[in-house]
């Protein structure tokens, strides 16, 4: 009997041993190859020696300082390096531990800014119906993963929620790609129009939708709308890139292959490549000033805010990708990924489609090419998947979800940057092998 509380109370999980670059052994020595990087978190693969010795030495120094009386070098180095990494004027990092409380603190600061200035009736969010933002209660209530949602529906404030951009279930044939963007973009203006821009505080979106829909980014021009529009209604814009950022799709930032710039950011996931848990907002100078000129406090905080060791691993990953040029190396090997994926997995009978941007890659599972329909629910399509590619040694991401009331499967691929070409071969053998056997 375990007396750890998983999160799926039956299932016995294999126990993990070590990591060598892409792959992962339990202890009875069997080998796993990473595609998903657990949930696009291992950036890096799993025995990174740089990010390694920076925690080391991190600990050598001091492991841990509260930020109510002191700030702390890893921390102050991070934030500049990923200010510099994006455009002005998102010039302020907030350092939290992971994604969840990225998003929360993005929250809070929105309605902090417009309390700042003098507008309380600015209180309510609108996002997007196939989106995932976090499961603590602020996040999951701006949030569309039904799933995630239902039993929680209570304890949640209620937002808004407008369609996503998602071309392949929902263009119109008579429609170009053009137009079906700014015909979902509009959206968001019907919304604020019809709630009043007097009480919309912020929009939130994934630039490239994760976990509810399997590396889903958005038609070009469709952001360029949304901003537009937020900059109209005086809405402030919050990309959520806790999955996509950190270079998994081949920018530095995912947002930069959208030509905006948000008000505020959040990252997680990636940043620390698994070496330690955190997640940080990016916020816009406007925004800081607000607070600052105002009552000078920020109504929030956690404990392990900045902490030196998780800042420490941070500071070296994100070294590491700007130092080795991993950004070129997602992008050319993303690209080949996807390419190979579509003259052979594509050619499976059960997908429907295959999209993404870098080595952030979603396969979208069809019971009928033609019409699209997806599979019934009670076939549990996702886990079945799930569990024969671990019996295979392969780790992918799957997932099922409702979508706009239609139930979806999908996989989601994002393995570690540093994946190689023989890699990429077994990926896509083993993947291959995984769906025949399950279809
Ligand atoms: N936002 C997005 C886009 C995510 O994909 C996730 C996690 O999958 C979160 C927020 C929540 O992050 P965490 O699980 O670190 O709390």
């Amino acid at each position: 009997m375990s007396h750890v509380f998983h999160r799926h109370c039956h299932s016995t999980l294999p126990m993990i041993a070590s990591g060598r670059g892409v792959y992962l052994f339990d202890t009875e020595g069997k080998r796993y190859l990473d595609a998903c990087g657990g949930a696009a978190v291992s950036n890096l693969g799993h025995d990174n020696h740089s990010v390694k010795r920076a925690i080391a030495q991190q600990m050598e120094h001091i492991p841990f300082a509260h930020t109510g009386f002191f700030t702390n070098q890893p921390a102050e180095e991070l934030a500049t390096l990923l200010c510099q990494l994006a455009p002005e004027p998102l010039n302020r990092v907030y350092f939290v531990s992971g994604g969840s409380e990225a998003v929360e603190s993005a929250l809070k600061l929105a309605r902090q800014y417009f309390l700042e200035k003098g507008q309380p009736e600015k209180c309510e969010f609108i996002a997007r119906r196939q989106s995932y933002h976090g499961n603590t209660l602020g996040a999951l209530a701006v949030g569309g993963n039904e799933w995630r949602r239902e039993q929680f529906r209570p304890l949640l404030t209620p937002a808004h929620h407008i369609a996503p951009c998602y071309s392949y279930r929902d263009q119109r044939e008579d429609e170009s790609e053009q137009a079906y963007a700014l015909r979902v973009a509009n959206e968001l203006e019907a919304r604020i129009l019809e709630v009043g821009a007097e009480k919309i505080m912020a929009f939130v979106a994934e630039p490239v939708v994760g976990a509810t829909a399997g590396a889903l980014p958005a038609i070009k021009g469709y952001f360029q709308r949304i901003r537009e529009i937020c900059d109209q209604y005086d809405v402030l814009l919050i990309l959520d890139e806790v999955m996509c950022g950190v270079g998994r799709t081949g920018t530095f930032y995912a947002f930069e292959q959208d030509d905006v710039i948000p008000d505020m950011v959040t990252i997680a996931k990636g940043l620390g490549a698994g070496y330690q848990p955190i997640g940080a907002v990016l916020v816009a100078e406007p925004i800081y000033q607000a607070i600052a000129e105002g009552s000078g406090f920020f109504q929030h905080g956690h404990t392990f805010m900045c902490h030196p060791m998780a800042c420490a691993a941070a500071l070296a990953t994100v070294k590491c990708i700007v130092d080795n040029d991993l950004l070129q190396h997602v992008r050319a090997k993303g690209y080949q990924l996807k390419e190979k994926l579509r003259w052979t997995v594509g050619k499976l009978p059960n997908v429907g489609d295959i999209r993404g941007r870098g080595l952030f890659i979603g396969i979208e599972l069809v019971s009928d090419q033609a019409s699209k329909a997806p599979f019934p629910p009670q076939l549990a399509v996702h886990k079945r998947i799930k569990a024969q590619a671990m019996a295979n040694g392969l780790m992918i991401y799957p997932m099922g979800g409702t979508i706009d009331g239609r139930r979806g499967d999908h996989i989601l691929l994002a393995p570690p940057f540093i994946i190689e070409d023989s890699e990429i071969d077994e990926l896509i053998d083993k993947l291959y092998l995984t769906l025949r056997q399950v279809f």
